[in-house]
């Protein structure tokens, strides 16, 4: 959603910075052109604000990106990201478990706690 507004301010911003550069008589009075370039500087103040914005208040982590994709929530925002360091831990156990040994299957309990952290972050 932040995507969406984000690029209709840089639209925006883009074709009044170029309006005013190129097309300056196309505006009635100097108190236009002010006003025009209030304009200017409050998109770029938002777009500076949502920058800053981090991934997850953007609503553009994995969370909303991925999980949600796959049906309504049986985890918050919060237990979400929890489950998926929990699922990255696991998963880094059973990759260092394959680096140590040649042969052989993973441990039996490495390997379920994967699929039981997988299928909590519908991984
Ligand atoms: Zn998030």
């Amino acid at each position: 959603m932040f995507s969406v507004l984000k690029e209709q301010l840089e639209e925006r911003l883009a074709n009044l910075e170029d309006r005013l550069e190129n097309d300056y008589h196309s505006f009635g009075d100097a108190e236009e052109v002010a006003h025009e370039r209030g304009k200017v500087r409050g998109y770029k103040e938002v777009l500076e604000l949502i920058a800053k914005l981090n991934v997850c208040d953007r609503h553009e982590c994995d969370y909303y990106k991925h999980y949600l994709a796959y049906g309504p929530p049986e985890l918050s925002h919060d237990e979400y990201h929890a489950a998926s360091a929990k699922c990255a831990h696991w998963q880094t156990k059973a990759l260092t478990w394959y680096d140590e040994h040649e042969t052989g299957p993973v441990p039996t309990h490495i390997e379920q706690q994967c699929r039981f952290w997988e299928a909590k972050v519908r991984a």
